[in-house]
C-alpha cells in the first residue's frame, strides 16, 4: 500500500533503474523515454558525468544558504547562463522549477517598476492557451482552466488574450503575416483598455507546451510582441520553462524569433532532471533598478542557489555543449517530424502535426475536415498513455481546453542524444498505441 499521494491517486510502475533513455520497472519490463517526463531528462538518464559532478560537489559543499554563502557551482552557472543568454540579460537568479521561477519572475517585473516610483502598475497580462506553474501567482497568468477552475477564487487577477495557435486560430484567407498582425493586436487593444501606465508585464511561452502541445509561433508574431511591449513601456517575460534550453534546436527558443525578452524563466532542461532546479533570467535595466532602488529583490527561497543542483545543471550544460548535443536535436526533430508525418500525416483522426527540434506533437481530432475534437468525456489521452505504457512507451499526452474548444495532444520530448533507430521506434508504438486507444474509445 502506498503513503504517497500520487497524481492520479493511483500508484503509478516502480521504476528501479533508469540508463539512457529507457526506464525499468520493477517487473522487469522496459519503457522508451521519449517525453523526458515533462520535457526534463534532455541528457537521458543516469548521465556519468554528472552523476560525478554531484558527488563532487556533495563532498565539497552539499548545501549553503545564499543568504550567507555563495559557491563555485553557482557562480558557474550564472557566469555560463549569462554568456549563453539573449542580449541585454546580465544575471541569473536560481531557484528550484519552473514555478518558482515564474513567480519570482513576476515579482521581479513588479518591483522594477516599484524601484521606478510606477507603483501603479498592477496588471498582468498572458494568453489563453498557456500554463506557467500550478502555484497561485503561475497559475493565475496561465491559461489552463481545467488546472484554474476550482482555485479560482484564490488567484490574481490577470488578463488573458488569444494565443497564437495557427491550426485552430489562423483564417483560411489569411496569409502568415496577416494572421501574425491580427493575433499580436490583440496584445496591443488589451493594454489600450487597461491602460498602458498600469500595465506589468506581458507573459507567453515561445512554443506552447502543457496545454496544446508544442504549438509554434507564426512567423513574426513575437516580433510584434516585442515592438508592442517596447512601445508601451511594459516588460515581455518569456516562460522557457518548457521549450528553452535546447529543446526547439537553439539553445533558447526565443532566438529563432529573432527577440530577448526582459526576463525570460528556465527550468526543465536547466537540469534535466538531475536536480530539480529553475533560473529567472534576467536583463540590466531591471537590476540596475535594483541596484539603484532599494539593493535588494525582495524574494527568496531556502534552496535558491542550491550547490548540488547548481553543479548538475552545470555538468549538463557542459556535456550538451561538449557533445554538440544541438545539432543532433536538430537533425533527430527534422527526423522525428519527418516519421510522425508519415505515420499520421493522413490519418483520419490526427489533425496536425507540428513542433521544432525534440519537441513534437500530434492534435487528435474525431473529424478532420471540421478539426472537431473528440467528446472530452472519452478521455482519449488517457488511453493513449496507457496503450503506449503497455507498449514500453512513455509520452505525454494532455486534453486541454482552449476557447470552448477541447484537444487531445500528444506531445514528444525524448532526450537530445535519441538516435534514428530509437526514433523509428518511438514512432511505430506511438502509432499502434493511438489506434489501440481510439478504438477503446470507439467501442
Ligand atoms: N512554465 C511552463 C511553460 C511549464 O511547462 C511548466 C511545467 N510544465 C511550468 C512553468 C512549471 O514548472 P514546474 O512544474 O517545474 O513548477
Amino acid at each position: 500500500m502506498t503513503r504517497l499521494l500520487h497524481r492520479a491517486l493511483k500508484t503509478p510502475p516502480m521504476a528501479v533503474s533508469a540508463e539512457g533513455i529507457t526506464f525499468t520497472d520493477a517487473g522487469g519490463k522496459t519503457y522508451i523515454d521519449a517525453c523526458g517526463g515533462a520535457a526534463v531528462s534532455c541528457l537521458g538518464h543516469g548521465h556519468p558525468d554528472v552523476l560525478a559532478a554531484i558527488h563532487r560537489q556533495a563532498d565539497q559543499v552539499a548545501y549553503a544558504h545564499t543568504g550567507f554563502f555563495t559557491t563555485e557551482a553557482a557562480e558557474g552557472l550564472g557566469e555560463r547562463l549569462v554568456a549563453d543568454a539573449p542580449e541585454g540579460i546580465s544575471h541569473a537568479y536560481l531557484v528550484s522549477g519552473g514555478s518558482e521561477a515564474v513567480e519570482a519572475a513576476l515579482k521581479m517585473a513588479r518591483q522594477y517598476f516599484a524601484e521606478k516610483g510606477e507603483t501603479q502598475r498592477r496588471h498582468v497580462i498572458a494568453r489563453r492557451q498557456s500554463y506557467h506553474g500550478n502555484t497561485l501567482g503561475a497559475l493565475a497568468v496561465g491559461g489552463n482552466e481545467w488546472r484554474r477552475a476550482q482555485f479560482r477564487p484564490l488567484l490574481m487577477e490577470a488578463h488573458h488574450i488569444a494565443p497564437c495557435y495557427a491550426y485552430r486560430e489562423q483564417r483560411q484567407t489569411e496569409s502568415d503575416a496577416e494572421y501574425a498582425v491580427r493575433a499580436a493586436g490583440e496584445l496591443e487593444a488589451k493594454i489600450e483598455e487597461l491602460g498602458a501606465e498600469n500595465v506589468i508585464a506581458f507573459v507567453a511561452e515561445p512554443v506552447v507546451g502543457a496545454t496544446a502541445g508544442a504549438v509554434p509561433p507564426v512567423a513574426d508574431y513575437f516580433k510584434r510582441i516585442r515592438e508592442i511591449c517596447d512601445r508601451n513601456g511594459i516588460l515581455l517575460i518569456l516562460d522557457e520553462v518548457m521549450c528553452g534550453m535546447g529543446r526547439t534546436g537553439t539553445l533558447h527558443a526565443c532566438e529563432q524569433e529573432g527577440i530577448a525578452p526582459d526576463l525570460m524563466t528556465i527550468a526543465k532542461g536547466l537540469g534535466g532532471g538531475y536536480q530539480p532546479i529553475g533560473a529567472v533570467l534576467l536583463n540590466e535595466k531591471i537590476h540596475d533598478a535594483f541596484a539603484q532602488g532599494s539593493g535588494f529583490f525582495q524574494h527568496g527561497h531556502t534552496y535558491m542557489g542550491h550547490p548540488m543542483a547548481a553543479a548538475a545543471a552545470l555538468a549538463v550544460q557542459e556535456v550538451i555543449a561538449r557533445d554538440d548535443l544541438l545539432a543532433n536535436v536538430r537533425a533527430m526533430g527534422a527526423y522525428l517530424r519527418e516519421r510522425l508525418e508519415d505515420a499520421f500525416g493522413q490519418h483520419a483522426n490526427v489533425g496536425d502535426v507540428r513542433g521544432r527540434g525534440l519537441f513534437q506533437a500530434i492534435e487528435l481530432v474525431a473529424d478532420r475536415e471540421t478539426k472537431a475534437p473528440f467528446d472530452p468525456a472519452a478521455k482519449l489521452n488517457k488511453h493513449i498513455k496507457a496503450q503506449a505504457m503497455e507498449r514500453g512507451l512513455m509520452v505525454y499526452p494532455m486534453g486541454g481546453t482552449i476557447d470552448g474548444v477541447h484537444g487531445d495532444h500528444v506531445l514528444l520530448a525524448p532526450p537530445f542524444v535519441v538516435g534514428r533507430e530509437d526514433v523509428d521506434t518511438i514512432v511505430a508504438r506511438l502509432s499502434d498505441a493511438v489506434d489501440a486507444a481510439l478504438a477503446e474509445v470507439a467501442a
